[in-house]
């Protein structure tokens, strides 16, 4: 076995499963935010020396790449990348038959080193060999590729192939953490080596240990729909795994008409948590009789401060990527370095505007950033809602709109908020210069969310389980201007963190919200910008004192490894 997995096996005991994770910009294993979490998460364990290892597919084309044509149209194409550039290849093979075949499994390993020099490993599995079918070799190749029969292959894959290598390699794992529904089926596995033989079960009672199986397995759900969540039927089940489980025990477990991945890792976690105070809330709703834990995400330090700010910290609290809460202190900052800091990152921004669009910002006029998946609940059109208005509004207090965002390549109605978009900046050429930069990754975020002034999020409550970027803005002291839902219900201080967007718990009707948004923006936030520099710095210090010292991925895993993983 290779040298570089051998410092790994006697410690990792922990294995986190994922079905993405953004570990550099130029692997193209993640589609948004999910995967950035997994990606923090990751780069927290190394920082932490927590003894965890990861599992993921190799994902060799991607997401998909983002272009936008003539009509504002977004374009997909696949998205490929070379493992081999990044990743060292494992020569443990293993194989889970699935239809009647066996579909070979082999691993990647990428080494995550951070910068407080310590490392993690993650695996990807790949299933492009020349041993599998041609369909098989594809199963690992798109990031939740098209269509039930390919989403189950892969979570098969993940989740019964990811044990199977796990132990293939050599470890000896006693925690397995579900980073959301996609790798429940792992617990299947579990199921399987607990079984309870005939002769030792009284009758009517579970063909399984699962008081055994739930001892080992920790689930983090991040979705507040149920349509939401991973199903499929069980024909299709069998039909892939036949007599892979007892079926009328899986039937208890994951209900009754269709196989629910959420259902299943809920009845088979003992530690089940939510994403933010609000999700979570949400999730017990959702799910009457499960205990739901609370951990609100953070986002990584170290990766999301740009180079200016970094610096900035460095000077002041040198301990500040161990320790990110030294943060707190952050009203101590010199005004004038902070500020020299921000037009630095937004610097950086106009540069990679201009670069990639040809838009010329100017540098004196604040930046409102939008940047996520472009999909319903996260309404991207809703500051457009009244063209007319926000022209109005910008007549008398300047300012510029820079977004980005994917849509799902089926999510036919993230696709036309695409178009529309790309429409309504033509519209406003000349009035507000609007740009839409294409083929949103971890370097746009990184860019855009530091420097941009102010941070807008609109989603529909309360569907926006957490969100992260705008905890990635705040540790560059962008202020927050979004709809309470999700982190921000927790985070915002009005005026002195950010401001909100409507009022907690109002209903949250398109028009109602864009309203309040034009309003805000009209009477308090531009206003603000233009005439108060000084109380505009004095709220930058606040962002980072108040959001980045505690949302950030540090504290998160300290929680996860206390709360969680030591039980
Ligand atoms: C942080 C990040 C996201 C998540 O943003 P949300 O505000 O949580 O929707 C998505 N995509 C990329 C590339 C990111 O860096």
């Amino acid at each position: 076995m290779s040298s570089s997995l051998d410092s790994f096996l006697a410690k990792a005991h922990i294995a986190y499963f994922s079905m993405e994770i953004a570990i550099r910009s130029e692997m193209r294993t993640y589609a948004g935010g999910l995967g950035v979490l997994a990606g923090d998460t990751a780069r927290s364990c190394a920082d932490l020396e927590l003894p965890v290892v990861f599992v993921t597919l190799v994902s060799r084309a991607g997401y998909f790449r983002q272009t936008i044509d003539a009509q504002g149209r977004q374009v997909e194409e696949p998205d490929y990348w070379e493992p081999s550039d990044f990743c060292e290849p494992l020569d443990a093979l293993i194989a889970v038959r699935i239809e009647g075949r066996q579909v070979w499994i082999r691993p990647w390993l990428y080494v995550q080193t951070c910068p407080l020099c310590h490392q993690v490993p993650i695996l990807l599995l790949d299933t492009d060999l020349d041993q599998n079918a041609p369909e098989d070799r594809e199963i690992t190749h798109n990031l939740y590729g098209d269509g039930d029969e390919y989403r189950l292959k892969q979570e098969i894959v993940l989740g019964i192939g990811g044990i199977r290598l796990l132990r293939a390699l050599g470890f000896n794992v006693h925690t397995y953490h579900l980073n959301e529904g996609h790798a429940a089926l792992l617990t299947l596995e579990l199921l399987n080596q607990w079984k309870v033989l005939p002769e030792d079960r009284i009758s009517g009672e579970p063909s399984y240990d699962i008081a055994k199986v739930r001892e080992q397995c920790v689930f983090t759900t991040h979705t507040p729909v149920e349509a939401g969540h991973d199903r499929f039927s069980y024909e299709l089940f069998e039909r892939f795994l036949p007599d892979f489980v007892e079926l009328s025990s899986l039937k208890q477990l994951a209900g009754k008409d269709r196989l629910n991945m959420t259902r299943l890792a809920l009845n088979l976690s003992d530690y089940v948590n939510g994403v933010a105070r609000r999700h979570t809330e949400t999730t017990e709703r959702m799910f009457p009789g499960y205990r739901v834990h609370n951990i609100t995400n953070g986002v990584h330090a170290g990766v999301w401060t740009h180079d200016a700010f970094a610096r900035l910290y460095q000077d002041h609290f040198p301990h500040w990527q161990h320790e990110p809460e030294i943060l707190v202190r952050a009203l101590q900052l010199p005004e004038a370095e902070l500020w020299r800091a921000h037009l630095a990152a937004k610097a950086d921004l106009v540069a990679k505007v201009a670069e990639l669009t040809g838009t010329t910002l100017d540098p004196a006029l604040p930046v409102l950033g939008f940047a996520r998946r472009m999909t319903g609940y996260k309404r991207p059109l809703l500051l457009f809602e009244d063209l007319d208005r926000l022209a109005k509004i910008a007549t008398a207090y300047p300012f510029q709109v820079v977004m980005a965002g994917k849509a799902h390549p089926r999510d036919a109605d993230g696709k036309e908020a695409v178009r529309e978009l790309h429409e309504v900046v033509r519209n406003l050429a000349g009035k507000i210069t609007c740009t839409f930069l294409p083929d949103y990754d971890m370097d746009i975020a990184k860019t855009l969310v530091a420097g941009a002034d102010v941070w807008l999020n609109t989603p529909l409550p309360p569907f926006e389980a957490s969100g992260t970027s705008g905890m990635k803005a705040a540790l560059n002291g962008g202020l927050n201007l979004s709809v309470l839902d999700g982190w921000w219900v927790e985070a915002c201080i009005e005026g002195v963190t950010g401001w909100a967007i409507g009022k907690d718990g109002d209903g949250g009707s398109n028009h109602d919200h864009a309203t309040a948004l034009y309003d805000k923006l009209e009477s308090v936030v531009l206003p603000l910008y233009h005439a108060d520099p000084e109380r505009w710095r004095w709220m930058m210090k606040q962002a980072i004192a108040n959001i980045a010292y505690y949302f950030n991925s540090a504290r998160m895993m300290r929680r996860y490894a206390a709360e969680a993983y030591l039980r």
